[in-house]
């Protein structure tokens, strides 16, 4: 008799009914079972068939599992089996399972709904055992439907005999049913009177309101969108208007990869990517010639774009034949709506809604990602591709919870010898986005039966993360508090994702994070180990004028270092900096800065990106986060190989002197962008390459910047073997990650 225990994604993906159909082929006897880490075969053979039998499980395993370990082991029993069966799951702790994400729907129901002969022919909501909704649905585990939002749905008979049939490809599909028992849709206008629908002509209506260019919202796996039409100027412009979102560019769902290379450069692996069962939004180098409106991502060369994920969404693009913006439904910086209430209070926003009864547990925005030479790299990490399962050096049986960031947040919980990875969540600005924060604590803890031992946060004494971290131990005094350095943590993210543990030179550039000395970090060098680090190289401290205000006002970064340069001889110089202020704006400035009042120092890489932006007027004012970095791209001339002389004083790069530099290039006046933007991207890589050449070490990067695509790709020529967050994020969603390595390493 033999026991195999397989460990992974083997839950809630047709695991069982494959084991039992592939051991009745085997002619096999004993049983299948679910348990804590994954499943539990128990086989009544020889060892060689036993083996052929695992061989074969490897080969043809469910579309959506993923194995992460095989043990077999002999054990002693006098029980004689007569044949195989699927046992009924135990109550046990389920502490290693690994919850399924939520799925795009699969070939087969897409043949389904397109059936007219079919009992599910358009049904919006049809799903089968290797597609449909997981995460979003989730309660707690074990994955079963009554631990589901689909538990209110009470089976009709036709589904039940499905859900059943071990022969079915609906056996246990938890989230199963049709038009007759399971989720329905209902239409809302802006009053939140039902719109009365004949013969279910929901999508017909839809489609008519969206072509008639009204803004319309749509609920779909874990929240709702923003609607319209994607190549009418005004719908998108009354979008922007009454979303309050100037300039920040729209994710764009289109009905199929024609339609996308209709829009964008789509190569090999952006089309597999595109097209994958996670159907993340895919960020593309625009056509220069398309038929989107322009206002969908101004001055940007790139675009992202997505195909639909769910059947109401195939649907409805089914019968446009125009491509659709879809934006996360939310008021700016607070979270995703998921309710009816919360979509409700945005009412001023869309003309209808389209809504159904199928209720979001856990709330799961879209997923961003794009790929650079060959290697895909993520800005998002949500629907798809979380709970994301990291490994971890070694196993542990301490509890971790670490807090994240403050900024494009997640949460982090440590299981045996794996991170749990929450969805993205945001940023931790206002009320809401704070209980939205702690909801996503809680839905790890819950799902996980979790408590822990150990919290870990920034050093960040104003991040949300740090006060509900101090929060939580004043409460409980046996909970032991560890705060971890932002930049070591993005270095810890990078090392971590790729299974590195020895000393590496890290480059840790972003917007800002908390320094060990106070000041504001953001352009460091860090020699680091599993169990610490030394901070060898930074750019030269310069002040943020005006604190917060500065990071969204690219001029101030500049003026900055003009008045470091220029001292009282500011107010008559006449540039592009300059001009953009008032003379008042600017004597104000001037004090401030002299004063040093409200102007935290800072040595933030991210910044310079803006500092370059506001002297060659590409931006004075930014819209959204890393808009000046975004913008910059498109100026960059891979012919210009020049760069801007630099110098290492103890470490410390003066930006001021490359200041000087863009200066009299400025002066030059000729094809200044241009020139100005390469000979910038060209310095930063050479600064770094400087760095590597004298520590010679693995250079592993992490933090923000390094989404900029340009540098990614001047690095990814220039440095042989430089190790990159490769599938995974390097902006702020990595931190949570980070810190609970940072904990972990010094153990082992
Ligand atoms: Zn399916
Ligand atoms: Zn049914
Ligand atoms: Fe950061």
């Amino acid at each position: 008799m033999y026991l195999v225990e397989i460990s992974g994604v083997v839950q809630g993906v047709g695991f069982r009914p494959f084991i039992h159909n592939l051991a009745l082929s085997f002619d096999l006897k004993g049983y299948v079972i679910n348990n804590g880490y994954g499943v539990s075969i128990i086989i009544q053979a020889s060892k060689d068939k036993v083996e052929q039998f695992t061989e074969q499980i490897k080969l043809q395993k469910p579309i959506l599992s993923k194995i992460e370990s095989i043990h077999i082991k002999q054990i002693k029993s006098k029980k004689i089996f007569k044949s195989f069966k699927i046992k009924k799951t135990k109550k046990s702790n389920h502490i290693l399972t690994m919850i399924p994400s939520d799925i795009a729907m699969c070939k087969e129901c897409q043949e389904e709904i397109e059936d007219k002969n079919n009992r599910r022919y358009r049904y919006p909501f049809i799903t089968c055992t290797n597609c449909g909704p997981r995460y979003s649905i989730i309660k707690t585990l074990p994955y079963d439907r009554c631990n589901t939002s689909m538990d209110k749905f009470i089976m009709c008979k036709k589904c039940k005999k499905e859900y059943k049939n071990p022969k079915d490809r609906r056996y246990h599909a938890q989230p199963i049913g049709c038009f007759e028992c399971g989720p329905s849709l209902l239409l809302l206008n802006n009053k939140a009177q039902t719109v009365e629908v004949k013969n279910d002509k929901f999508i017909d209506k839809i489609v008519k309101f969206i072509s008639d260019g009204k803004i319309v919202a749509i609920k779909g796996i874990g929240g709702y969108h923003l609607i319209c039409d994607a190549t009418n100027d005004e719908a998108v412009q009354l979008l922007r208007d009454r979303k309050k979102r100037p300039s920040k560019p729209f994710a764009i769902m289109v009905k199929d990869i024609n339609t996308a290379k209709q829009i964008a450069a789509v190569n090999k692996n952006e089309e597999e990517l595109l097209s994958s069962n996670k159907r993340p939004i895919v960020l593309l180098k625009k056509n220069k010639i398309n038929n989107l409106s322009k206002l969908i991502a101004p001055d940007i060369n790139q675009i992202g774009l997505f195909l639909p994920y769910t059947p109401l969404h195939h649907l409805i693009l089914q019968k446009l034949d125009n491509p659709i913006v879809a934006t996360s439904a939310n008021i700016s910086n607070e979270p995703l709506c998921t309710t009816y209430e919360e979509i409700m209070q945005m009412s001023s926003i869309w003309d209808y809604c389209l809504d159904h009864n199928r209720d979001i547990v856990n709330s799961c925005d879209d997923s961003v990602l794009f790929w650079q030479h060959d290697n895909m790299f993520m800005l998002r990490g949500a629907r798809g591709y979380t709970p994301k399962y990291l490994n971890l050096p070694k196993k542990t049986n301490k509890n971790i919870l670490s807090l994240g960031a403050n900024q494009k947040s997640t949460v982090a919980i440590t299981v045996k010898d794996k991170v749990i990875l929450s969805p993205y969540i945001g940023d931790l600005e206002g009320i809401s986005s704070i209980n939205h924060f702690k909801s996503n604590i809680d839905i790890l803890m819950r799902i996980y039966n979790f408590s822990p031992d150990i919290i870990v946060c920034d050093k960040h004494p104003n991040y949300e993360s740090t006060k509900l971290a101090f929060e939580l131990k004043s409460k409980n005094k046996n909970l032991e508090l560890i705060q971890v350095q932002h930049h070591y943590a993005h270095i810890l993210a990078t090392m971590g994702v790729n299974n590195i543990t020895s000393k590496v030179l890290g480059v840790s550039f972003d917007g800002t994070g908390y320094g060990d000395d106070g000041n504001l970090w953001g352009g460091e060098f860090l020699v680091c180990e599993r169990n610490g680090y030394e901070r060898v190289g930074h750019f030269k401290y310069f002040k943020l004028l005006g604190g917060k205000k500065a990071i969204k006002e690219p001029r101030r970064i500049a003026l900055s270092f003009l008045f470091d340069i220029y001292g009282e001889n500011i107010f008559e110089i006449k540039n592009n900096t300059v001009k953009s202020f008032s003379k008042h704006e600017l004597k104000t400035l001037y004090q401030v800065w002299q004063k040093g009042l409200n102007s935290p120092l800072t040595s933030s890489c991210g910044r310079l990106f803006d500092c370059v932006a506001s002297l060659i007027n590409i931006k004075q004012i930014c819209s959204y986060e890393g808009e000046s970095g975004l913008l910059l791209e498109n100026f960059y001339d891979a012919n210009i190989k020049d760069i801007y002389k630099f110098s290492f004083d103890n470490g410390q790069i003066d930006f001021s002197q490359i200041v000087n530099q863009i200066l009299e290039d400025i002066a030059k006046e000729e094809n200044i962008k241009i020139v100005v933007v390469s000979k910038f991207f060209n310095t930063i890589v050479e600064i770094i390459f400087t760095m590597y050449k004298k520590y010679d070490l693995p250079l592993v990067l992490g933090g923000g910047v390094f989404q900029n695509r340009i540098l990614l790709q001047l690095l990814i020529d220039k440095i042989p073997n430089i190790i990159l967050p490769k599938d995974f994020v390097s902006n702020d969603s990595a931190i949570a990650f980070g810190q609970a390595l940072a904990v972990i390493n010094k153990d082992i």
